[in-house]
């Protein structure tokens, strides 16, 4: 066990205070992630800095129908939230595909979004790792790699990250709110998550001693058109091999607005909207989704092992969207498990 030591922050500047007196501090909120990692000598603090007494466990209405997520709100309060199960039911099922209810009742929005990837060998300080260990080689490239990435990879980091919620969120284009040393800044979902590039140690587009306080969602009109598709090995309890948050805004049986984000298969939640573009105005039909999920698939390419996540990526986005269409989204297993 390495020594850290342990602050409990009881307002937003304590925090920010104590996250500064020590680069390798980390934020603990749920601890689902952060305590395994410490456990697996992963992640090494020498401090920890405990948020859980802050106020920021509130789901507020925002004056333009939208709604503003506390980054201390537990992924069970957000997915059983009658505001988020009527208005935005995608998110809601989204979280309901994810862990354990034990472990959503732990879980915190913050902490979902920062939560690191389920990788094998980033998990087993043995082997050789990027992210990990800056330099010092991927064991998954060309090693055992069945739940890698198909999009967006480098030659540094094939490495897929494991939240279902964040498709949802980015689906729906939410905006994170951060705060740190140079103030408060937003953060539209698509800019949150990085891609690995050169250096897959950095997850987010977060600085140096920022905390995440919220998650803001616009009005949508996706309440009545979407679906939460999640292909895994097993029913529960299992990290997406594919997952497809779809979102359709329909009229006459044309497309108005339509989004699509994959999980379990980039660095990111991966979502194409110059793509989805295109697509509007033409006629929610088989055809028509088939033909977008070709598109956001142009330019996948497996490792060896996950070779099968393209074909069975593009038969989750069509019957996604099926079901977005029909107003038959996917019903997750432990819906009404608290
Ligand atoms: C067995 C198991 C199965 C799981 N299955 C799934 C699954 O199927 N789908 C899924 O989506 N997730 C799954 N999870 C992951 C789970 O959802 C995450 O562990 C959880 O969301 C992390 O939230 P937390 O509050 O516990 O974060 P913590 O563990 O407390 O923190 C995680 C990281 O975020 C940082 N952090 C937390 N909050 C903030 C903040 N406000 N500001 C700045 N930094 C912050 C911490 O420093 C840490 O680096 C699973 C977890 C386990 C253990
Ligand atoms: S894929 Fe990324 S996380 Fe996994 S071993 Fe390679 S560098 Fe590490």
């Amino acid at each position: 066990m390495r020594p850290f030591s342990y602050t409990r922050a009881e307002t937003l500047g304590d925090a920010m205070a104590a996250l500064a007196a020590n680069p390798t501090a980390r934020v603990l909120a749920g601890g689902t992630n952060l305590i395994d990692l410490m456990k697996y000598d992963v992640e090494r603090p020498a401090a920890i800095v405990d948020i859980n007494r802050l106020p920021l466990k509130e789901i507020e209405e925002l004056p333009d129908g939208g709604l503003r997520i506390g980054a201390l709100v537990s992924n069970a309060a957000l997915a059983y939230h009658p505001a988020v199960t009527e208005r935005y039911p995608l998110l809601a099922s989204a979280i309901l595909a994810g862990a354990s209810p034990q472990l959503r009742n732990a879980a915190t929005t913050g902490g979902n979004l920062l939560q690191r990837t389920r990788c094998y060998y980033f998990y087993d300080p043995s082997t050789p790792c990027n992210k990990r260990e800056p330099g010092s080689g991927c064991g998954a490239i060309g090693g055992v790699n069945r739940i890698h990435a198909i999009l967006g990879a480098s030659e540094h980091c094939i490495a897929t990250h494991p939240s279902d919620m964040c498709v949802a969120l980015a689906a729906l284009a939410a905006i994170v709110e951060v705060e740190g040393p140079d103030g408060r800044r937003d953060i539209p979902f698509a800019d949150f998550h990085r891609l690995p590039g050169d250096h897959p140690e950095r997850d987010n587009t977060m600085r140096q001693g920022e905390i995440i306080t919220a998650v803001r969602l616009e009005c949508n009109h996706f309440a009545r058109h979407h679906s939460y598709l999640k292909l895994r090995d097993r029913l529960s309890y299992a990290f997406a091999l594919v997952s497809v948050a779809a979102a359709l805004d329909v009229k006459d049986g044309m497309i108005v607005d339509i989004r699509v984000a994959l999980g379990g298969v980039a660095h990111k939640p991966w979502r194409d909207s110059l793509a989805e573009a295109e697509f509007a105005g033409q006629p929610a039909t088989e055809e028509t989704f088939a033909a977008l999920a070709d598109r956001l698939l142009a330019g996948a390419e497996g490792q060896g092992d996950n070779d099968f996540k393209i074909p069975m990526a593009r038969k989750a986005i069509v019957r996604a969207l099926k079901q977005a269409a029909a107003g038959t989204p996917q019903v997750q297993s432990d819906k009404r498990i608290r």
